[in-house]
């Protein structure tokens, strides 16, 4: 079912497509699915219920091995790497279509697995996926090589060509959104991907891939292998026939990603990493009430399970009160825990109950640092059955305590008041990440300063969170070392090849 007629529908209707899915769970090589080499499989458990929905094969070095060979069989082949640059245009134009036209499964797939609310699928992360295919495929003959401006008895040009096999691997908080900004370019760039999906959330992926065969893609280009990090993910970015990994997740793993390529092949690594971003509220904001809406939702939206969540609020000194008023006012009714295949629902629940526990220790630790609760701080009342946590937010906060150091990935917040700009851009660069900022302010100049000063990949003024397909997504510091979206991506999936002729006689 499409975007359009899936919006339409009912929480009922939603609890009865979930009623009667069958989900598939198997990994997808070769462009079939199949169940591990030792039949070995894992428990995908709905957090917002606790419920098992599915039994997902749970992969190893031996599915790994299968998965890669495939991959490099095809690319050698030429089937998908050489095709016609026009014809891999289609398919990937089909593809985007096919997405859209089957928005309700993708949505309820991500929900069940975590949690998230079916209204978030339907109005960000399809709609962003769908235009991901499409913009990648618009990219594929935009990729140039070139000829150089050499000595006259000389010819030389550089091509861009793809690497081979390119592993995704990728975390649990956007599972389509993240796998299509990672597998979408590779694919493009005339690669064959192997997909690791996140353990907590195994089933889109597999669709996506069965998919990709239905738009006319090759079998063998695209192939997933569901399964724990260290048991499908390792093996992945261990292996030597793997010409690239890119990686979204933590920063302790996107580091180990690294150590993985030296203990290999040397295999490129790009990694998207975790985030502390602060979100800096001026005294000459020009409308406090617009701050304090993206505010909220820049912490609260999607369980606050989110790389770029707003964690830090830093707020001049003398609006940090009225804005803290403002803030609990609104958040308690715009974020309220919910049944999240409700299309009303606005906060679902955590990605598992481990997830749950580590967001509520970091409220306890919040608390012992000496912070202030000014609202939340533990499980939402009659949700206690779900790993729900109650949007939670902190004042009284100083950029030492952990609660504003550490990434939290949860819905908790926390107001750093400052006196002068100066101070506001100290504090926001003293973490080790750097991916994104929000700058809310009525003066030009302070804008412009302030986004030239702070140490991130992406700045935000006087909005937050807005983007599309030509923006590089991506951090500074600890936040990762490469670029997911934007044309810059897509030519991360190629290298360059330098041909040099001699033309020195007729
Ligand atoms: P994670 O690092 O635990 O896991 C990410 C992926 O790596 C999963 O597929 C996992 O199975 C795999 N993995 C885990 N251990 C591995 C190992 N030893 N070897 C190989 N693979 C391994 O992260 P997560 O908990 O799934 O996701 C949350 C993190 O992702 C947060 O830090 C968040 O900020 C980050 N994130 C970043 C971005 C971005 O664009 N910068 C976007 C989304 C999420």
């Amino acid at each position: 079912m499409n975007l359009t007629d899936a919006r339409s529908l009912s929480a009922k209707d939603w609890h009865a497509r979930a009623e009667a899915l069958v989900p598939e769970g198997r990994h997808f090589i070769d462009g079939v699915f199949v169940d591990s080499s030792d039949g070995r499989t894992f428990d995908d458990v709905n957090p917002a219920t606790g419920a098992l929905v599915a039994r997902v094969a749970r992969g190893g070095q031996a599915d790994v091995d299968r998965a890669v060979a495939s991959g490099l069989e095809h690319f050698r082949s030429g089937v998908w790497s050489r095709m016609a640059p026009r014809e891999r245009m289609n398919i990937l134009y089909r593809y985007a279509e096919l997405l859209e036209a089957h928005a309700a499964e993708f949505a309820l797939l991500d929900v069940l697995d975590m949690g998230k609310p079916v209204q978030d699928m339907l109005s960000a992360d399809i709609p962003a996926s769908v235009e991901c295919f499409q913009y990648f495929g618009e990219a594929i003959d935009k990729i140039e090589g070139t000829v150089t401006n050499t000595a006259d008895d000389a010819l030389h040009y550089i091509l861009r060509q793809p690497l081979g096999v390119v592993g995704c691997i990728v975390p649990w908080n956007y599972p389509l959104m993240m796998a299509a900004w990672k597998v979408a370019p590779a694919l493009a760039a005339g690669n064959s991907v192997v997909l690791k999906p996140a353990e907590q959330s195994p089933l889109s992926c597999g669709l996506l891939a069965r998919l990709f065969i239905e738009a006319g893609g090759p079998p063998g280009v695209f192939n997933v292998v569901q399964g724990y990090g260290e048991e499908a993910g390792a093996p992945l970015a261990l292996h030597n026939d793997v010409a690239k990994i890119g990686f979204t997740g933590s920063v302790e793993i996107g580091k180990q990603m690294l150590i993985y390529a030296g203990q290999s092949n040397m295999k490129r690594v790009t990694t998207e990493c975790g985030g502390k971003t602060p979100q800096i509220i001026m005294g000459d904001v020009e409308d406090i009430d617009r701050a304090v809406q993206y505010a909220v939702n820049g912490i609260f939206g999607n369980q606050g399970e989110v790389c770029n969540a707003g964690s830090r609020l830093l707020v001049d000194r003398r609006i940090a009160e009225d804005f803290s008023q403002r803030f609990t006012a609104l958040a308690q009714t715009a974020f309220v825990a919910g049944d999240p295949l409700d299309p009303a629902t606005t906060l679902g629940a955590m990605v598992n109950t481990e997830q749950q526990k580590r967001v509520l220790e970091y409220i306890d630790i919040g608390r012992g640092e000496g912070a202030e609760v000014a609202m939340g701080g533990g499980v939402p009342s009659g949700w206690d059955h779900g790993a729900y946590v109650e949007p939670t937010l902190f004042t009284g906060v100083n950029n030492d305590m952990r609660i504003a150091r550490e990434e939290i990935f949860g819905p908790v917040g926390a107001v750093i008041p400052f006196d002068t700009p100066e101070e506001a851009v100290q504090i926001a660069n003293d973490s080790i990440y750097g991916l994104a900022a929000g700058i809310w302010t009525g003066n030009v100049g302070t804008a412009h300063r302030l986004a030239r000063d702070i140490e991130a990949g992406v700045i935000w003024v006087n909005c937050f969170d807005h983007g599309d397909m030509t923006q590089p997504w991506g951090g500074y510091k600890q936040s990762g070392n490469g670029r997911d979206k934007c044309f810059e991506s897509i030519v991360a999936h190629t290298q360059s090849k330098s041909v040099w002729v001699d033309i020195a006689q007729y």
